[in-house]
């Protein structure tokens, strides 16, 4: 055997391993008596500094490392243990610097028992120590945020045992009737929760774990205490094979708030029914006598045609019939706000509508001297065009359309009506373009509002402000659109956008 070759290998080992060693003796300031190479890779010192106590066992450490050490090993001296374990202490290195390590002390006694010298192992831990600050770091962090939180946040396995919780802000799980204090790991949810909530919440644990997802569920039950309702939202967010974290937040509050706000709009839709019910009932007995005025107003005028009476009747005549329209557009709006408004779609030609239209406002417009000019697709021999329709109330938008565009244009003006096929889109477009005075956006925006009335002239005008925002609701129930394009001092533009006919 070569003792020196041996020596030597062991040396390399030690150099190469993750442990320092250093060897001590058991006398006042405890001078160093070895310490492996490898003290250069740990803290940047020459092993021969130390060995020859340039550099001092006691100014390797920290002072409070030093205390350890001493109280420590002094400890286990008069136990009469062999073994000494630091952890977390720190070194002073060769630049001035300190690192993390941990220190293991053998004590070493001679055959009497007296404690001759100390071996030491050290382990650089720098990486562990930075990873640990690094964890306790971004765990206080977390706390932080979840204290914020006006949320339980509960642990629960599978079998619905409570692993961990939070007492957060210093409040009792609203849920609870029990409160905070009963709470405890190894709780079973049924002892925490009403019976139905207990096993909803297992249900959901084991759900989310499973379908590995966040699963969001809602509960209610009677307060034992006030017996009030207890609303509660409940969150489960699978935390590993086993357990899930349960969310919960109390939303009594909102609900509450909910229940009376569905509460009133019953009542607001109990009422409106009823009133479109006594509206139908009411129209349906205005409009029998004002038939008779009419229909007797028009004997009358037969009879008396060169009568001095002639233009009162006229007047009559002209009064009942705009009292009827009055009556119908009423009727027509409080049947659209409560969604009673029924439509017959069916396949419609657009150019017949379009000349029953014009037939009816033509004296209108020859009387205002108004030019109604027909464009694209309304001239004789063009191909026909059919759109998805329902063709009564189309033909009541495109009516007043048309006659809004004969009101509210300029003396001597024009109507321009054309229809454009949009291409790619299946759509058709039925443009009314008048010469009047023009609208504003803001204009714009407030005419499809039921009795808004924005021209200026609108005082000498007859309407009740109600036939766009029918129009627009009658048009959008037939899956189609309308819309105004408008320039001041040029005149407007209303269009209806519905749907090609497709067999
Ligand atoms: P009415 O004509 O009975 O007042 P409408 O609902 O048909 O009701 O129209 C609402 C308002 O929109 C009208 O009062 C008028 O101010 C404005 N308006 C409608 N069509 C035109 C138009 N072609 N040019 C200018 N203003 C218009």
């Amino acid at each position: 055997m070569n003792i020196d070759s041996d020596n030597l290998a062991i040396s390399r080992l030690v150099w190469q391993g993750p442990f320092c060693i250093l060897c001590w003796q058991n006398k006042a300031a405890w001078p160093i008596v070895y310490v492996s190479e490898n003290v250069k890779n740990l803290a940047g010192y020459e092993a021969c500094d130390l060995v020859d106590g340039k550099i001092s066992f006691l100014s390797l450490f920290e002072n409070d490392t030093l205390t350890e050490i001493d109280q420590q090993v002094n400890a286990a001296i008069s136990k009469a243990e062999m073994n000494v374990q630091l952890k977390n202490c720190r070194i002073k290195c060769s630049d001035g610097g300190y690192i993390w390590v941990e220190f293991h002390v053998s004590i070493i006694r001679d055959s009497a028992g007296t404690v001759e010298q100390f071996v030491g192992y050290i382990r650089n831990v720098e990486n562990i120590v930075g990873e640990i600050q690094r964890l306790q770091n971004s765990e206080a962090e977390l706390k932080a945020i979840v204290k914020a939180l006006p949320d339980d946040i509960l642990l629960i396995d599978r079998q619905g045992l409570l692993h961990q919780y939070r007492d957060l802000n210093n409040r009792d799980i609203s849920i609870l009737e029990a409160g905070q204090a009963v709470l405890h790991p190894g709780l079973d949810v049924s002892e925490m929760f009403p019976a139905d909530f207990s096993d909803a919440v297992i249900e959901n644990v084991n759900r989310c774990i499973d379908e590995s997802r966040i699963i969001v569920d809602e509960y209610f039950y009677h307060s034992a205490s006030s017996d009030e309702k207890q609303y509660i939202e409940a969150r489960f967010s699978p935390k590993s094979a086993h357990e899930a974290i349960v969310v919960l937040r109390d939303i009594t509050e909102r609900k509450t708030y909910e229940e009376k706000l569905q509460f009133q709009k019953n009542i607001a839709e109990a009422a409106n029914t009823s009133k479109t019910k006594f509206l139908a009932s009411v129209t349906h007995e205005l409009k029998t006598p004002l038939n008779a005025i009419g229909g007797f107003a028009q004997l009358l005028l037969l009879e008396n045609k060169d009568d001095d009476n002639s233009e009162s009747i006229n007047e009559i005549i002209l009064a009942s019939d705009l009292l009827l329209s009055l009556i119908d557009d009423l009727l027509d709006m409080s049947r659209a706000e409560s969604g009673m408004l029924s439509l017959e779609i069916e396949k419609v030609l657009l150019q017949r509508v379009i000349n029953e239209c014009m037939r009816i406002v033509s004296p209108n417009a020859v009387t205002r001297g108004i030019d109604i000019v027909l464009g694209n697709h309304l001239d004789e021999g063009s191909n026909e065009l059919y759109v998805s329709a329902d063709a009564k109330r189309l033909k009541q938008v495109v009516l007043n359309f048309l006659s809004n565009a004969i009101k509210y244009n300029k003396g001597q003006g024009s109507v321009d009506v054309s229809v454009v096929v949009m291409n790619g889109e299946n759509r058709i477009r039925v443009e009314i373009k008048d010469t009047g005075i023009g609208l504003t956006p803001e204009q714009i925006q407030q005419m499809f509002i039921p009795f808004s009335r924005v021209s200026y002239n609108q005082e000498t005008v007859s309407g009740t402000g109600l036939g766009l925002s029918i129009s627009k609701e009658l048009v959008e129930q037939m899956g189609g659109e309308v819309g105004v394009d408008s320039e001041i001092g040029v005149g407007s533009c209303f269009w209806i956008e519905l749907n090609e006919w497709r067999e």
